[in-house]
C-alpha cells in the first residue's frame, strides 16, 4: 500500500525526510516558502513547490487534502509552524507530525491537534548522553515519561552470568525482553542462558530502575 507524503519546511531535519522517504520509493510533495531550498528538492521530490503554508487557500490548491500524512518541519518560527498546523487539523489531514522546538511549543501542538509532535533535538541529545556516559550503552528508546527501553552490552560484570546469576527482575526491576547474540536475536530468553561478553540485552523498565541497573552492571 502506498501512502503519500508531504514535508512542509526542508530545513536539515525535514530535508533529510524528503531524502530518506524518496529513496524508500514513496510520493513526496515538498513544501517551502524559499525558493534555493525548492531548487536544492526539485529532483529529490516527487513535486518541489515553493508555498507559505501558514496560507490555507494555498495548501488547498496543493491538493493537501489529498496527501496521507503530512510532516511540519518548520523549525525557528515558532508561529508559522502553529499557523500550519491549524490549517492541517482544519483540513482535516488523517495524520499531521509536527517537529517542536520547545517543550511550550510541543504542548501546544499537542492541544491544536497534531497527532505526533518530535522533538529530535532533545531526543537524540537524551540518546547521545546514555551513550556516553557509558560505551556499553547502545541506545535508547523513551516509552513514557518515566520508562524506557536500552540495549545494553554485555561486559565484564555479567559475562559469565545467567539471568538468574544476576537476578535482574529482582534486584532492579527491570525486564530483559531480549539477548542479541551476533546475527541471532532471542526473544524469550532463559533464565540460566549464560551471558557472553559482546552479548546485547535489550532491557525494559522504569528510568529510576534502569540508572540503577546500569551503575552496577553495565
Ligand atoms: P533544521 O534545524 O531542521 O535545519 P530549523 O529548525 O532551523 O531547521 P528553519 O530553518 O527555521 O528550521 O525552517 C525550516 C524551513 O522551513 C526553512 O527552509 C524555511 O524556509 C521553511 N519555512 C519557514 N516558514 C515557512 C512557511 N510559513 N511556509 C513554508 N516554509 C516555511
Ligand atoms: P518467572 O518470574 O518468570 O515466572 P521464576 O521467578 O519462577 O520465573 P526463573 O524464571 O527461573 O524463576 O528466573 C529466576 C530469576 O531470574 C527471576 O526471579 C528473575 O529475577 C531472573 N530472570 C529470569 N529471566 C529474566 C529476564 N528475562 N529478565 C530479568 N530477569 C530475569
Ligand atoms: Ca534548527
Amino acid at each position: 500500500m502506498k501512502r503519500d507524503y508531504a514535508v512542509i519546511g526542508l530545513g536539515r531535519f525535514g530535508g533529510s525526510i524528503c531524502q530518506e522517504l524518496n529513496q524508500e520509493g514513496m510520493q513526496v510533495l515538498a513544501i517551502d516558502k524559499d525558493e534555493d531550498k525548492i531548487n536544492e528538492f526539485k529532483n529529490i521530490a516527487s513535486h518541489a513547490v515553493m508555498a507559505d503554508s501558514t496560507d490555507e487557500a494555498t495548501l488547498r490548491e496543493l491538493g493537501i487534502k489529498n496527501i496521507d500524512h503530512v510532516i511540519v518541519a518548520i523549525g525557528d518560527n515558532i508561529q508559522a509552524s502553529i499557523l500550519t498546523t491549524v490549517v492541517l487539523t482544519d483540513l482535516n489531514i488523517k495524520k499531521i507530525t509536527v517537529k517542536a522546538q520547545n517543550d511550550y511549543h510541543e504542548k501546544i501542538l499537542n492541544r491544536i491537534g497534531a497527532h505526533q509532535v518530535v522533538h529530535p533535538e532533545r531526543d537524540m541529545g537524551k540518546r547521545i548522553a546514555r551513550n556516553i556516559i557509558s560505551n556499553n550503552i547502545l541506545d535508547y528508546l523513551e516509552l513514557s515519561d518515566d520508562h524506557s527501553i536500552v540495549e545494553v552490552k554485555v561486559g565484564e560484570r555479567m559475562r559469565g552470568k545467567t539471568l538468574v546469576d544476576l537476578d535482574i527482575r529482582a534486584n532492579y526491576g527491570c525486564n530483559v525482553v531480549a539477548i542479541k547474540q551476533e546475527k541471532d536475536i532471542n526473544v524469550s530468553p532463559a533464565a540460566d542462558d549464560v551471558l557472553e561478553e559482546g552479548d546485547i540485552l535489550i532491557i525494559i523498565g522504569s528510568d529510576k530502575d534502569i540508572s540503577r541497573f546500569e551503575k552496577n552492571l553495565v
